[in-house]
């Protein structure tokens, strides 16, 4: 071999980042250092989108979300050791929520495993148990594992595909100048036998009081049409789950998202789609189910269906866009007798809902509290971009800021909504926002929803707990020029806050330095804090607003900016549910 011939050849890290050009990616999650830093050059070079993170946890979160929101696997990269540990997050959502994820990561030169490398971890063992499929790659066998690990993110159930990438695969040479990736294209889908169809048509169409339930398995599969098709056409009425939200229309007629608890009690047969019957569900348990309640789960997982209440017999093991159009196909003809008792029911409820939402929206107090601050932000939004343009992505995260506003907010497009998800999770906010903007504006958008194509404005609904986790990457949304637009509803704590006045905080704080008992409470976060400097400090825009005026304004300066904004809004902190303990009870 010529000593041009030995320049010219690739190193692990083009052929890596040639992998991901073949495989489709265009944009990548991630923090670099040495030597993954030269994958990340590689890739850039290719043409993919490199997004650089603060902190590894954010970039997982929204490589997962970037997955959710585009149907294909969102891709991170990280150092190994302290990152991979640090991107931990992202492999738990990812496995929690069924978001495809392919993780990247660096690792210590093969010959210097158990010597105590730099930034050495035993990275496959450690997550072999929670991810689909865990590899180690040869400098020959790069384009092949990475394509199965890719593949294996994705189809089945998703989850996440990890790479271990150690120093002298990403840094040596290659033998072969190229070798070809083979093409994944998206995942056959299973339908069910005609028979086991037939039976559970039968079924919904003897049922008193059915109900569809939509999760985000039917946002993630992508299932709107075929969906929409089977509501329209037999006008059962349907409950979406939090972030099932938008796959049909939250003004659509047979929505009962406002009548939810008389919903799940009274329906005598539910067909679940793309929905696990976990915590979000009650388990299908009484009280909050009839004991006799049939269930017809359709889910791509054969292991999921009759986990919980044990009714399996009705199950369909099958994708949501071929197992809901065999059943439309089999109710042609049929519809649900809208003049039921169990609609009725619904009717009074909803009604009696919302006039009470309604109620509560008008309530006014100084300093505002939650329902008033979301009934601000809604008017202002809804009025520079109407909910039927589906222009608007909303990620919500906190305890009381998420529960309140999921309600407020109407989406009339599939997944324009994204929050805690399955595990509850504060901290993926930011990194879901980013996650979003990159997916729906970057020139050619691989998410796609609604009827615009032009861009989406990304709002978050924070909580001023859930922002602090990740509130470094309000740099990163300015680096890149996100004009995302961050709310932070902030009463100074997680859930009620302790600051009813500044007076009793400071109190508070002065005992706790005093090392007295009664100091700061667990909940406590700082009071007042001005995190719209967080946007200040990075060529972003802040405000600190605590009138509705001041919101108000605030709102549509946020809305039509093009850089990102952080809206500081000081609420009344004793606004959301008071912990109490005995020992404060006590007096102690
Ligand atoms: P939610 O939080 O909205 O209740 P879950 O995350 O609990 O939703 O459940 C989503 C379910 O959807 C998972 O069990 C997953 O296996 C399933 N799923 C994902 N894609 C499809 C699909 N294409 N067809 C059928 N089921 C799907
Ligand atoms: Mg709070």
């Amino acid at each position: 071999m010529t000593a041009e011939a030995i320049i010219l050849r690739p190193t692990g890290a083009a052929l890596i980042a040639r992998a991901l050009q073949q495989l489709g990616v265009k944009v990548i999650f991630g923090l670099v250092g040495i030597p993954v830093v030269q994958i990340a050059e590689e890739a850039i070079a290719l043409g993919i989108r490199f997004i650089a993170f603060r902190n590894e946890q954010a970039a997982s979160y929204a490589a997962t979300a970037y997955g959710y929101l585009t149907g294909r696997p969102g891709v991170c990269l990280v150092v190994g050791g302290p990152g991979v540990l640090h991107a931990m997050p992202g492999i738990g959502n990812s496995s929690i929520n069924a978001f495809p994820m392919l993780l990247l990561a660096g690792s210590c030169e093969t010959h210097l495993v158990t010597k105590g490398a730099f930034q050495e971890l035993d990275s496959i063992s450690l997550l072999t148990p929670h991810t689909k499929i865990a590899v180690r790659p040869s400098l020959d066998s790069i384009s092949q594992l990475l394509t199965h690990a890719y593949r294996s993110s994705w189809y089945g159930r998703a989850g996440t595909g990890f790479v271990d990438l150690p120093a002298d695969v990403i840094q040596g040479k290659a033998e072969e100048a190229a070798s070809e990736t083979r093409i994944v294209p998206v995942a056959p889908r299973a339908g069910s036998d005609p028979e086991k169809l037939a039976k559970v048509a039968k079924l919904l169409m003897s049922a008193q009081a059915p109900l569809v339930v939509v999760g985000k398995g039917a946002a993630y599969a992508q299932a709107e049409t075929a969906i929409r098709q089977l509501i329209d056409q037999t006008d059962i009425p349907f409950l979406p789950t939090p972030m099932g939200k938008g796959v049909l229309p939250d003004s659509h007629p047979s929505n009962t998202s406002s009548a939810r608890s008389t919903a799940l009690k009274g329906a005598d047969v539910v067909l679940i789609l793309g929905a696990r019957i976990n915590w979000i569900l009650h388990f299908g348990d009484e009280p909050k189910w009839s004991s006799n309640v049939k269930l017809i789960q359709v889910d791509i997982s054969a292991e999921e269906i009759g986990k919980n209440n044990g009714d399996a017999e009705h199950g369909i093991v099958g994708d949501i866009n071929v197992v809901v159009p065999q059943l439309t196909a089999l109710l042609q003809g049929w519809k649900y007798d809208t003049a039921s008792l169990y609609i009725q029911a619904l009717q009074v409820s909803k009604l009696k809902n919302e006039a009470n939402a309604a109620k509560t929206a008008k309530i006014e107090k100084s300093p505002m509290g939650y329902h008033q601050v979301f009934d601000i932000i809604k008017n202002t939004l809804h009025r520079l971009s109407p909910p039927e343009d589906g222009n608007v992505v909303y990620v919500s995260e906190g305890a009381n800021t998420m529960d309140i506003s999921r309600s407020v907010f109407p989406v009339e497009h599939p997944r324009l909504r994204m929050d805690a998800g399955t595990h509850a999770t504060m901290g993926v906010g930011l990194g879901y926002a980013i996650a979003a903007h990159a997916a729906y504006n970057y020139p050619n958008p691989e998410a796609r929803t609604g009827p615009s194509t032009s861009s989406k404005k990304v709002v978050c609904l924070e909580g001023d707990s859930a922002f602090g986790f990740s509130m470094a990457e309000v740099e990163t949304m300015a680096r890149y020029n996100m004009d995302i637009l961050v709310f932070v509803v902030n009463n100074g704590g997680i859930y009620h806050g302790d600051s009813k006045d500044s007076d009793e905080w400071l109190k508070l704080q002065e005992n706790t330095k005093q090392g007295q008992n009664g100091g700061l409470r667990s909940t406590s976060l700082g009071w007042e804090v001005g995190y719209e400097k967080m946007a200040e400090m990075c060529g972003g825009k802040g405000f600190l607003v605590r009138t509705p005026e001041e919101l108000a304004t605030a709102t549509e300066e946020g809305f039509k900016a093009t850089v990102p904004v952080v809206v500081n809004i000081i609420i009344e902190s004793g606004s959301a549910k008071k912990l109490e303990f005995a020992w404060q009870k006590s007096g102690a």
